[in-house]
Formats: C-alpha cells, sequence, structure tokens
C-alpha cells in the first residue's frame, strides 16, 4: 500500500474536509463533527488527524509519523487560530485546545480527552485578564494540569486500593478551607492546586509539567495514539474483533467555555427517551461546569426540557416552587438557547435517520455542539424507536428490522421490576444472569413443597444447591429459581429459560442448610417463608418484596414482529413438551413444535410410578404390563399437544434419556416401588444398581433403548397415532413427525422405523382410518452426520440435535464443561460458549455436510435443527446460510430467532 499524501482534515467556520462517510479515516467523532459542520451546526473549529497516521506511528515509530504530519497539524492550528481569532500560545489571549481520541467503534480502554490544552503560568493570568473572571482562568487551568498529568504523564493511583492522587489533593485542601463543593473553592485555593499538582507530578515522576503549549499538544497526540496500543485497548479489541490495525483518530479542536459563568452551561441530550423510546426531546445540563461534569454526578443536574423537568422533579419529589427556583429547565432558564438546541437536534435526528446522543456547551449564551452519535438504548426502547421512525418515514422497513438486535428483545418477553421499588432495595448476593425476569416470593427449599405453597396461591422462590429434573414441577410453579451452584449452561438454568422462568444460578455465597431450612450469606440467615426478590437478567439477588410489572407485547412490538414475518425464510418451532408451552411458542408465532420430549412428561403425578415399574422389571412381560398403564397417559399428552398446534407440525422425539434418571435412589423410594411391584426391596436396589453407568450420557439411552426394548418404541407410537386420530376426528389438523434420537447407523433407524410403520399399519386398521405422517431423525452424534446420505435414504427429516452433537463433537460435556471453558473462552481457545452459540467451523461444517448429503438423496428433504442453538441469532444466522429449513428453541426465544432469522435473509441480499 502506498503512503498516504494526507493526514490532516478541517472542519469548522469557512472550512470542513471531511464527512459522516469518512469514518474509517476520521474516526466516529471526527467524521460526525465535519458532518455537523455541512449541516450548518455551530461547532467549535478544529481538525482530525486521520487514523492512517496512528497507522504509519504503529509500524514506522513516532519519529517517522511526526516528520509526516508536522507541517500539517502546524497548518491546521493556524487554521483553528484565524477561525476563533486568538493565537496558540499567546500569553495575552491564548486559544485553547481540547484533544480527543476517536476510533471507528466508540472503545474503552483508549485515552481520555484532554481540555483547556495551551496554558501556563503566563496564560493563566491573560485568560483571567481577558475574561475578567481569574476564578474561571485558574478552575481551567487546574483541569488542565490534573487531565494531562493523568492522561498523558501517567500519574495514576498505585494500587487499586489508591485513589486517585490529584482526587486526594483537593479534598485536602477541601477540608482546610471546610467546604464541600469544587465550586466553592476560591481562585486562590485553585492557584494552591496547580502548584501542587505541579510539584506532585516533578516528584513521583521526575519531570516538570510542560508549560510550552506546542509541547503539550505533541505529548497529548502521541499519548492518543499510544493508547491505541495499550493492554486494555488491545485486549478489547481482540475479543470484540476490531483489527489491531483499523488505528485511532485525533481530534484536536479549539475550547468552548461552559465555566465561564451563569450564562454557561455544558450538557447531554437524547433526541428521543433511550429507556422508553418516546418521541421526546430529553437531556440534562449544568450551569457554570466543564466537561464531563454533567456525567460524573457532582452537582444534580438540571433537565433540558420542561416537560421533563416536571416529570423528573416528580420523581425526585422536588415541589414546582423549590423546581422553578433552583433546578429550571434550559427552555425556561435560556429559552432562546433552547430553540436553537431544538433546531439543531431536530436536523441532526432527521439527517441521520436515528436516535442522536449529543453533547453541547454554551459559552456566555452562545451554543456550540461537540458531538454527535447514534444513542445507546433500552430494548424497549429499541423497539419503539424502530417502528416510530418506520412510520414516520424516516427509515425504511429493512432498517427497522435492522435496528433491534435480536437478544435485546429477551427485555420484552419477561416481568420486570418497577424501576422506583428496585432503586429501594438493597441486593444481597449476586449468581449468574441465568435466565432473565423478574421475581419475588417466598423462600421454599423442596420443589414439592413449592408445589403445595403455589397450590395454595403462595408465591414462591425455589431455593436449591442445585436443580434436578426430580424438581421440574416444582421449578414450574415457582415464580423463580436460586441455586448456590451451576452455570449458565446447568440445569437450573437450561430449564428455567425454556420455562421462561427468572432464575439466578451459582450464587456462591449463598450457602444452603436443607436440615434447618433456610440459607445463610455471611452471617445473615434467611428462612424458609421470609420474602426474596431475583433479577434474573442482572443475577442480583435482594431482601424482601420488589413489585413487578408483567411484560406488555407492546403494539410496536407486534408489528415488528409482523414485520419478520415478511422478510424471514428460516421458519421459527418451539420446543415444548405440554400444551401450555405450545401455547405459549403460538402466541409468539411459531410455526410448530421442533421438539416435544416425551420424557418431560413422565415425572407427572402418578406416571412415575408407571414408569418405574415398566424399568424396573424383568422381563418383557413385566414391561408390557407397565407400559400399557402408561399408554393412555401418552396418548392424553400428545392429543393436547396436537390440539393445541392445530395445523401446524408437531415433532415427537421418542424416549431419549438413560433409564437411570428415572428410577428411585433413596431407600423410601425403592421401598415403595417394591411394595407396588410386589418384589422385594432387595431386588429393587440390584435392578438400581444395574443400571448405574459410567458415562450416561454415552451410554444405554436414545434410540439404543428402543433397540434394546422395541415395546417402548411400540407404546410411544401407538400413543402418537391413537392421539393423533383421535383429535383429527374431531375436526383438528395433524401433522404428526416421528423422530427417532440418537442415531448413528442407518439400521437403527431402519429397526425403528420398522417397528413405527408396523404400529401405524395396526391401529390404521383397527381404526379404518389413517394419517399422513413423517417419520425422520436426530441427527447428533457425529457419526450420522458422516454417513447422512445413507440414513437419508431412510429417514424422511433431519433434526440437528446440537447440543449433543457439540458435545460428541468436542469431547466434552455441557454440564462438566463449567470447570473449564471459562479460561478457555479468556485464552482465545474458542470465542464463544459452543452451547450457546454453534461452532460455526467444526460443528457447523458437519451440519453443513450433513445437509448437503441428505438432499442429495433426497431432495427437499426436511432439515431443522432443535437444541438452545435455535435461539442464539448467531446460530440462527449461520442456519439460515446452512439451508435450513427451521431452527426451533424454546418459547421465550422464539420471537429472538424471528426476529435474527428475518435480518439474516436480509443479509443475504
Ligand atoms: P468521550 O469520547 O468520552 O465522550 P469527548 O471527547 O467527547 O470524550 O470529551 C468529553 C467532554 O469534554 C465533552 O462531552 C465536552 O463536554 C468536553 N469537551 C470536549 N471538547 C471540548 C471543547 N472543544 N470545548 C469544550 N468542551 C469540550
Ligand atoms: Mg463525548
Ligand atoms: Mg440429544
Amino acid at each position: 500500500m502506498s503512503q498516504p499524501t494526507k493526514f490532516v482534515y478541517l472542519f469548522g467556520g469557512v472550512r470542513t474536509e471531511g464527512a459522516a462517510a469518512m469514518k474509517n479515516l476520521l474516526g466516529g467523532k471526527g467524521a460526525n463533527l465535519a458532518e455537523m459542520c455541512r449541516l450548518g451546526i455551530t461547532v467549535p473549529s478544529g481538525f482530525t488527524i486521520s487514523t492512517e497516521a496512528c497507522t504509519v506511528f504503529t509500524e514506522q515509530g513516532k519519529a517517522a509519523a511526526l516528520k509526516l504530519i508536522e507541517a500539517e497539524v502546524l497548518q491546521g492550528v493556524a487554521f483553528v487560530e484565524q477561525q476563533m481569532g486568538k493565537r496558540f500560545g499567546d500569553a495575552a489571549d491564548p486559544l485553547l485546545l481540547s484533544v480527543r481520541s476517536g476510533a471507528r467503534a466508540s472503545m474503552p480502554g483508549m485515552m481520555d480527552t484532554i481540555l483547556n490544552l495551551g496554558l501556563n503560568d503566563e496564560a493563566v493570568l491573560g485568560l483571567a485578564a481577558k475574561t475578567g473572571n481569574e476564578r474561571f482562568a485558574w478552575d481551567s487551568y487546574r483541569r488542565f494540569v490534573q487531565m494531562y498529568g493523568d492522561v498523558v504523564m501517567g500519574l495514576k493511583p498505585v494500587s487499586k486500593e489508591d485513589h486517585d492522587p490529584f482526587e486526594v489533593i483537593i479534598d485536602m485542601v477541601k477540608a482546610q478551607r471546610g467546604v464541600k463543593l469544587d465550586t466553592e473553592l476560591s481562585a486562590d485555593d485553585l492557584k494552591e492546586l496547580v502548584a501542587r499538582f505541579r510539584a506532585l507530578i516533578r516528584a513521583r515522576i521526575g519531570r516538570d509539567f510542560p508549560t510550552d503549549p506546542w509541547e503539550q499538544l505533541w505529548g497529548a497526540v502521541v499519548a492518543v495514539f499510544e493508547s491505541w496500543n495499550n493492554e486494555r485497548a488491545r485486549v478489547y479489541r481482540e475479543l470484540n474483533d476490531i483489527p489491531q490495525g483499523w488505528g485511532t483518530a485525533v481530534n484536536v479542536q479549539a475550547m468552548v467555555f461552559g465555566n465561564l459563568g451563569q450564562s454557561s452551561a455544558t450538557g447531554v441530550a437524547f433526541t428521543r427517551d433511550a429507556g422508553t423510546g418516546e418521541d421526546l426531546f430529553n437531556g440534562e445540563f449544568l450551569v457554570n461546569a466543564q466537561g464531563e461534569d454533567v456525567v460524573a454526578g457532582i452537582r444534580t443536574p438540571q433537565q433540558v426540557s420542561l416537560v421533563g423537568s416536571r416529570r423528573w422533579a416528580q420523581l425526585a419529589q422536588v415541589s414546582e416552587e423549590d423546581r422553578l427556583a433552583n433546578y429550571p429547565s434550559l427552555e425556561e432558564l435560556m429559552p432562546d438557547i433552547y430553540r436553537q438546541l431544538l433546531h439543531a437536534e431536530t436536523t441532526l435526528e432527521n439527517h441521520f435517520h436515528d436516535m442522536q446522543d449529543l453533547e453541547f456547551t454554551i459559552q456566555e449564551g452562545q451554543l456550540w455542539m461537540l458531538q454527535t452519535r447514534n444513542g445507546k438504548r433500552t430494548g424497549a426502547a429499541m423497539v419503539r424507536i424502530a417502528m416510530e421512525m418506520l412510520q414516520q418515514g424516516l427509515i425504511d422497513e429493512k432498517t427497522a428490522l435492522q435496528r433491534v438486535s435480536p437478544d435485546r428483545l429477551n427485555e420484552l418477553l419477561h416481568p420486570v421490576f418497577d424501576a422506583q421499588a428496585l432503586k429501594d432495595s438493597t441486593a444481597i448476593a449476586r449468581g449468574l444472569p441465568a435466565s432473565p425476569g423478574a421475581a419475588s416470593g417466598q423462600i421454599v427449599f423442596f420443589a414439592d413443597e413449592a408445589e403445595d405453597w403455589a397450590k395454595r396461591s403462595l408465591a414462591v422462590i425455589l431455593v436449591r444447591q442445585e436443580t434436578s429434573p426430580e424438581d421440574l414441577r416444582g421449578m414450574s410453579v415457582a415464580n423463580g429459581i436460586l441455586t448456590a451452584r451451576g452455570g449458565m449452561t446447568s440445569h437450573a438454568a437450561v430449564v428455567a429459560r425454556g420455562m421462561g422462568k427468572c432464575c439466578v444460578s451459582g450464587a456462591g455465597a449463598v450457602h444452603v442448610d436443607y436440615k434447618a431450612r433456610c440459607f445463610t450469606i455471611g452471617d445473615k440467615t434467611w428462612s424458609e417463608g421470609d420474602w426474596i426478590s431475583l433479577d434474573g437478567s442482572t443475577g442480583e439477588v435482594y431482601a424482601g418484596r420488589i413489585a413487578t410489572r408483567d411484560a406488555e407485547l407492546s403494539g410496536d412490538f407486534g408489528a415488528l414482529m409482523a414485520l419478520a414475518r415478511r422478510y424471514q425464510r428460516l421458519e421459527v418451532r418451539a420446543n415444548a413438551d405440554t400444551p401450555e408451552e405450545a401455547k405459549i411458542a403460538r402466541k409468539f408465532g411459531a410455526t410448530g413444535i421442533g421438539l416435544a420430549r416425551t420424557e418431560h412428561m413422565f415425572f407427572e403425578g402418578e406416571r412415575i410410578l408407571a414408569v418405574r415399574e415398566m424399568i424396573l422389571a424383568d422381563d418383557e412381560a413385566g414391561r408390557r404390563k407397565a407400559l400399557a398403564k402408561l399408554l393412555p397417559i401418552q396418548r392424553g399428552d400428545f392429543e393436547g399437544l396436537f390440539r393445541e398446534m392445530d395445523g401446524l407440525p408437531v415433532t415427537i422425539r421418542l424416549l431419549d434419556p438413560p433409564l437411570h434418571e428415572f428410577v428411585p435412589h433413596d431407600e423410601a423410594g425403592q421401598a415403595a416401588m417394591a411394595r407396588e411391584m410386589k418384589v422385594s426391596p432387595g431386588k429393587i436396589r440390584m435392578r438400581v444398581e444395574e443400571l448405574h453407568e459410567f458415562n450416561p450420557m454415552l451410554g444405554h439411552r436414545g434410540c439404543r433403548l428402543g433397540i434394546t426394548y422395541p415395546e417402548i418404541t411400540e407404546m410411544q407410537a401407538r400413543a402418537i397415532f391413537e392421539a393423533a386420530l383421535n383429535v383429527q376426528a374431531r375436526g383438528t389438523v395433524v401433522k404428526a413427525e416421528i423422530m427417532v434420537p440418537l442415531v448413528g447407523t442407518v439400521r437403527e433407524f431402519s429397526l425403528q422405523a420398522a417397528v413405527i410403520r408396523g404400529v401405524a399399519a395396526q391401529v390404521f386398521a383397527e381404526r379404518g382410518e389413517t394419517l399422513d405422517y413423517l417419520l425422520g431423525t436426530m441427527i447428533e452424534t457425529p457419526r450420522s452426520a458422516l454417513v447422512a446420505d445413507s440414513i437419508g435414504r431412510q429417514a424422511q427429516f433431519f433434526s440437528f440435535g446440537t447440543n449433543d452433537l457439540t458435545q460428541m463433537t468436542m469431547g466434552f460435556s455441557r454440564d462438566d464443561a463449567g470447570k473449564f471453558l471459562p479460561d478457555y473462552l479468556k485464552k482465545g481457545i474458542y470465542e464463544r460458549d459452543p452451547f450457546r452459540s454453534i461452532d460455526q467451523k467444526g460443528v457447523g461444517l458437519l451440519v453443513e455436510m450433513a445437509v448437503a448429503k441428505g438432499r442429495a438423496v433426497r431432495p427437499g428433504i426436511e432439515v431443522g435443527v432443535c437444541g438452545e442453538h435455535g435461539g442464539d441469532p448467531a446460530s440462527v444466522a449461520f442456519f439460515h446460510r446452512a439451508g435450513l429449513d427451521y431452527v426451533s428453541c424454546s418459547p421465550f426465544r422464539v420471537p429472538i430467532a424471528r426476529l435474527a432469522a428475518a435480518q439474516a435473509a436480509i443479509d443475504a441480499g
């Protein structure tokens, strides 16, 4: 690449060389400063040193870079001098500058801004004389020495327990003077601060604070370039896939002063409400302040608009009198300026077609804009702003869909705490934000008791060391689940997400004592029946009860999802085991059930006894007897699912988990089974021991069960066909898809298929009716993907079980990965948790290969994905590109997957 010849781009006043489209070259801040100038908005003049200069600095070193840009920087300063009518370095009336970094993408860890650059012992006197405001001059100088000493000279706290050394001195002087606020320090106090700051720098760094303005300027420019390569910035880029080669731009700009007295101010504003999305201009400002004072919270800021001010007063319980006297809005205080600001915000939003986050300063009655960028916002605001901008004709449909991050929809799908109530509460512990939502309830430690309490209409939080499949019903009736152990993919976390139930997992500080029916955190104890609250979006645990609101599927949200439907090609089904889950899935726009797990129904009530009897029987006759008890129950379950999904496909997976998950491991349970089956307890214990496996996930499970015990497959197939014919007779349209799990060879599949087809023929003959159904397989062992062509000749559909496929391809299990996966992610061995987002380069390859092989032998074979990946936006985009027909995810993630599918379709063009 040839060396660029231009490195500096002017903006402001008579000449602007940059534009918004030049973000790569000028960084986000610089490009938008230039764009504001082009729009005729008043911006202090300045220039941007391009990102290419930073790249030269990194690759060829300081001397080479400075030599290349020196002449242009001199010209740039001359341009600013001319625009502002002041000279840089002039002692009588100095031009002061700000130096601001700005990369293409906003990036924490980069250099902080330096204000008031150009001041020294002479210039400060000139500034004081010229403005007639000695205090202002010394306040500006004090800030400059502090920022420069910190950012450029590196005078930071020594250790993390240390306070900022400059703030320590400020606090000391304040204490000596007996004042609380910075604004109460006099010009003399500020003078003293400057002297002390400089002495500290000399003592600690061994160098004097530079008093030559040019030395100051070059020092600051070099510091910005260097900050691009500091450790924190590098790591951030690695984690966020930002190329190291991009470089940062440096913006050098004339200072304007918000700290020049009562007709000066500084503030920030949003063109719409970033919390709710309401189309209402809003913001905050401080009179007689500079830079980040507003955000730093040193004084209570005032509201920009009158409406905003009145709303704020109400929330803060400030009377109208008090508000008018002490916190008037900018609209009231400086109506002219407010009108100009309103004009600027409208211009900018109409121009950028997105909600803008603005920074401005008012100097003695004149408004200056200092920054504009697309504002950050909540999930709710994202949806509302996108849909309102579409209606207002500011953006088109595709843009509206692209404006919403699918994951952020989560915030709209679960109950939330009332914001005010939350403010008044204190957190007692923190775990992992395992499943979003907000829940309050009384502590219960046992799943069966959770059910009892819930029956009495009590709100409960189930608190467990960890959960197991036996806790399912208790979990489903609880308002929320708290576990002391387990990660984001622990049983509690996965099940709770599926249920759309709030869950905080792995709260290590919580010590559960089942016997005493209490838990302790430190030296405090909470007992059964005490109220606690969980925030599943932050992982926070609170003492007491906090009011919640139900999530509302607002009009905008509905409209967004209707729009998604028109663009998505990939269908989205749901994983649902019960009619209730199916109902939620349909409400959220699922177009079928992609996975109904038959065994989840096995735990309910009396059924578990029949299931155990079947498992513990010694022979086929014993098993058949127990299976006969299960048949009507399963049939009823399937009828419910078919009815709820009328007209949409329902994919039912045959029995999958290892049998030991269902048997009683405790003595009492074994004794009960012995009575039920009329055998000795010792015999039951022996059977349970026989079922023990070293690696149950790689053991006797999936279709291996049906191969050894075909009568189980027979019963399940019969339940499905009879249920289908029963509801079909009453007018329901049934689309049944039967799925054989964990197949590895074509023979496994064809043996099971033969059993199922045999049962179908029998049932159809008995009833004199028939049913169209599909018979397919899961692709979830690596071998099945490798031989997908031969399996595809037999199977009518493939459904990728990406959880098992990931476990077996990676060679580690989801439940055990918590011990090392965090390290693996930190060290960059995997970019993302492969159980949350599909490993595209490895597991993804198997998926693509199996799809190709399947379609080669059976064009039009239906291919889908079931498993948690179906609800992950990045995975959904991958599955779209891989040409799948559908993904299936938990009901509460259906809208997220649908939006991700629409975006993937738009991206593909
Ligand atoms: P950040 O990237 O952290 O937002 P900025 O470069 O925007 O940093 O600077 C932070 C603040 O410093 C701005 O919001 C503004 O208040 C103040 N500031 C920056 N440049 C100037 C300037 N030329 N005149 C007055 N204030 C400025
Ligand atoms: Mg800023
Ligand atoms: Mg599986």
